[in-house]
């Protein structure tokens, strides 16, 4: 059995997974999560379909959360190395199982949740094995990004701090 699932990034859907509309800029939308056997399934739905959601859909959702549609900004020729450069390597060590690279993460996360690229929008923990989810937004796209809280202490959480910001210099930031 697996022990651990898979939390990477699920994409916002461009419409509603009920009524099939096309969110507008500016939209409020609601998104729930649900644990499949296949992994993690995210469901957006426009407020009136929210409201008429089936009550035992909502239940069996691990996670829900308002957030508030934007359409897709024209693609930027440049974008600041800086921002790259943190998102690049937070999704670079998303996908690894290693506690140094989880708590990584963790700090990579608060620094977009500093600059208010990632909204954090809920906190679960997962069945089983305890561990401490957030559940992020991407503020740009709505994309969910799920950051395991390795739960630092404040000693701990500087020498990270310190390693991650060597590795941004590395990166040449
Ligand atoms: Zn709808």
């Amino acid at each position: 059995m697996k022990s651990t699932m898979e939390w990477a990034g699920l994409k916002r859907a461009v419409r509603c997974v009920r009524c099939a509309r096309n969110f507008e800029d500016r939209e409020g939308y609601c998104s729930m999560l649900f644990m499949g056997g296949d992994g993690l399934l995210r469901e957006d739905y426009c407020a009136p379909c929210w409201d008429g959601a089936d009550q035992g859909r909502r239940v069996q959702a691990i996670s829900h959360w308002l957030g508030r549609f934007k359409a897709e900004p024209p693609k930027q020729k440049e974008e600041p190395i800086a921002k790259n450069a943190v998102e690049r390597l937070l999704r670079k060590y998303l996908v690894s199982k290693e506690p140094a690279h989880i708590n990584f993460c963790y700090i990579l996360a608060l620094m977009m949740e500093r600059k208010k690229r990632l909204m954090p929008r809920d906190r679960v923990t997962e069945p089983g094995t305890g561990r401490r989810i957030i559940v992020y937004e991407l503020a740009e796209n709505g994309e969910s990004l799920f950051i395991e809280d390795p739960g630092l202490h404040v000693s701990q959480a500087k020498e990270v701090q310190k390693q991650v910001k060597e590795l941004l210099d590395q990166e040449g930031v």
